[in-house]
């Protein structure tokens, strides 16, 4: 699809509005809630990626009739039957604390052998009304001890597969690069093209 111009990405997280701003071309603009004075909380009401990645963008399109595109992420342990996945920012308790989620999520694996998990990043992409979805995937495991201090959320415990350090450890364009997210926006990008 041939697009120019203003897309919002539908997230309060500036951290995420960089990672991906840094990756698509100039000819399309990443924006930001802010620039369409967005100042609610978005829904995320569903119990999957998917459908909280399209209620978010839905609910931008529909209340401020802006192109846009929005994300979820979960992080899914394999020996925790894909927990925390969609429940990942609210994991040790409503206020989201990412000390706490990495926390309660090492104390789960404690004495684990497995410790095999993937962040997994659904985008929701409205245009026109037109509704698209694209999913990235991420294999890495989890350390027992949190490294680095870049990133956010579970980066310091999150280690990709093929490498030594944990996203925390990484400059944030080489992250992006590999990232669920990263990959996820390839997909956007190449249905751009
Ligand atoms: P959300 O997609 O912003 O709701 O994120 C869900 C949870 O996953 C939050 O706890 C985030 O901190 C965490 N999360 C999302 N993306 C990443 C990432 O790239 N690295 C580490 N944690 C992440």
């Amino acid at each position: 699809m041939n697009y120019q111009g203003q897309l919002i990405f539908a997230t309060g997280n500036q951290n995420k509005v960089k990672e991906v701003a840094a990756l698509l071309p100039d000819t399309i603009h990443v924006g930001s809630l802010d620039d369409i004075n967005c100042t609610k909380d978005l829904p995320e009401n569903q119990d999957t990626l998917e459908g909280n990645a399209l209620e978010k963008a839905r609910y931008v399109y529909d209340n401020h009739k802006a192109n846009c595109f929005s994300e979820d992420t979960g992080l899914e342990v394999f020996e925790l039957n894909g927990e925390p996945g969609v429940y990942s920012a609210r994991y040790a308790g409503p206020e989201k604390d990412n000390n706490k989620n990495i926390d309660l999520l090492l104390k789960k694996l404690e004495g684990s052998t497995d410790r095999r998990a993937r962040f997994r990043t659904v985008i929701a992409l409205i245009i026109d009304g037109k509704e698209y979805t694209f999913e990235g995937i991420v294999n890495g495991t989890i350390r027992k001890e949190r490294s680095g201090s870049g990133g956010f959320g579970y980066d310091p415990i999150f280690q990709p597969e093929g490498q030594e350090v944990t996203f925390a450890e990484m400059p944030m364009q080489q992250k992006a690069e590999m990232s669920h997210r990263g990959r996820a926006v390839k997909k956007l990008l190449a249905f751009f093209e």
